[in-house]
């Protein structure tokens, strides 16, 4: 642990400490990531009536347009947050991919615009700022490529050194947008989950760097809320009758399960009671199989899919993301990799918005669910979708070049390309 852990108690008034989430041991707001008693993760707990008494969406709104304007229900101190400015991203009211699917309200949590290009922004902005409060010196990750690009570019921001690992097969559009940020970056050769276990060995001996996802996760975590807390607000502070979130790790689902818990709780929306679904892609889906099957427990596979920021074949928070979609009434859906490409381009060329793979997943699965009936057309309905597709060009790269390849003359553009009448 670091050796300076003072950070002022009255910046984080609403901060009651951390619980462990199996057996409920509490613990102070430190360093700390999983029970002492039971290994269980640590989650925070707030004290919602005292935030009761002062939120409220003028106080919210008066607050910056970043997922800051939230700090009353975050556990790190919005005063010397290292911020890049992540979050409030545009919720897109998706009419036209509505209609291609046969569905009522649609809408699209863009995260693919925050600062490095995905929503693992929100996470990163609270775990530095929580890693600095904390006293670490180092910012560390074990990365599927957004994460990465995250890190590095919050860690230059605040000037932390920063020591990111990544599988050595990554996208190059997320090898060199890390890289670019000058920390250190290791390429492992293995999958994720090899570079996830080496992450744990290696905070295991480094316990002064911050691995945000390792010995700072419980707070990193919490940045995922956000994403609810701006779906409701940008909703007039209504919770959708249906969310569709891409699922990984499982973190960011039930993170934004927590996150409209809470706004009920403080009073900030009515009732919380949103169905939530995951996506996972068809070569990495060890929850969604579990969801089927009816499991609690989640059985690890061997990820071969193009969505590699999902390819997380043991997912730390499974069995949790299972209680929350099954808690909400929601489901969960897998698709192909032929259906996530097919999903990035339907998202391209219906609404003008360019996602990575998970991305691809989440429309897909929200195809696929509309078709089943699972999400219904009097529903609500916004899908995330987490980031850019500028990331994974190698995904439709094949599909997708210019109409037609011309000399410059007017005969030849009359002969190559043609357009609907109504265009003249
Ligand atoms: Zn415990």
């Amino acid at each position: 642990m670091p050796d300076s852990m003072s950070y002022e108690e009255e910046s984080l008034p609403y901060v009651e400490g951390l619980r462990c989430r199996e057996c409920g041991h509490p613990y102070p707001a430190e360093a700390l990531h999983f029970c002492e008693w039971c290994f269980g993760p640590l989650e925070v707990v707030y004290d919602y009536e005292a935030i009761r008494k002062v939120v409220s969406p003028e106080r919210i709104a008066a607050g910056p347009s970043s997922i800051w304007r939230y700090a009353d229900l975050l556990p790190a101190s919005a005063e010397g947050a290292v911020s890049l400015g992540a979050g409030f991203t545009p919720l897109v009211r998706a009419d036209r991919l509505a209609a291609e699917l046969g569905l009522g309200e649609l809408w699209i949590k863009n995260d693919t615009v925050n600062p490095t290009g995905s929503f693992k922004d929100r996470v990163v902005s609270v775990a530095l700022t929580k890693a600095q409060e904390l006293g670490f010196k180092v910012a560390a990750a074990a990365s599927t490529g957004n994460l990465a690009n995250s890190v590095a570019a919050h860690a230059a921001h605040a000037g932390m050194e920063s020591v990111v690992f990544i599988p050595a097969d990554l996208e190059a559009g997320k090898v060199v947008t890390t890289a670019v940020f000058g920390g250190k970056l290791v390429a492992i050769d293995g999958n994720y989950d090899d570079v996830n276990r080496l992450c744990a060995e290696i905070a295991g001996e480094r316990p002064s760097w911050a691995f945000v996802n390792v010995n700072v996760r419980t707070y990193y975590a919490e940045g995922s809320k956000t994403l609810a807390f701006e779906i409701a607000e940008q909703l007039g502070w209504e919770a959708p009758d249906h969310v569709v979130v891409p699922v990984a790790s499982g973190s960011q689902l039930t993170k934004v399960a927590k996150g409209f818990k809470e706004l009920e709780l403080v009073g900030l929306i009515d009732s919380a009671d949103s169905r939530i679904s995951g996506a996972q892609a068809a070569g990495c889906s060890p929850i969604a199989a579990a969801f089927d099957a009816g499991w609690d427990a989640v059985k690890p596979v061997k990820p071969d899919t193009i969505a590699k920021s999902l390819a997380i074949g043991n997912p730390a928070d499974g069995p949790y993301a299972l209680d929350a979609v099954r808690e909400s009434g929601g489901t969960f859906g897998s698709v192909s990799d032929e259906e996530i490409v097919e999903g990035i381009r339907l998202l391209a060329r219906t609404e003008g918005i360019f996602a990575e793979t998970a991305g691809g997943v989440t429309i897909a699965t929200l195809a696929q669910l509309a078709a089943s009936g699972a999400i219904r057309p009097d529903e609500r309905v916004v899908a995330i979708v987490s980031g850019n597709g500028l990331k994974t060009i190698e995904a439709v790269a094949p599909h997708c070049g210019p109409t037609a390849v011309i000399p410059p003359t007017l005969d030849a553009f009359a002969e190559a390309v043609e357009l609907p009448s109504e265009v003249f």
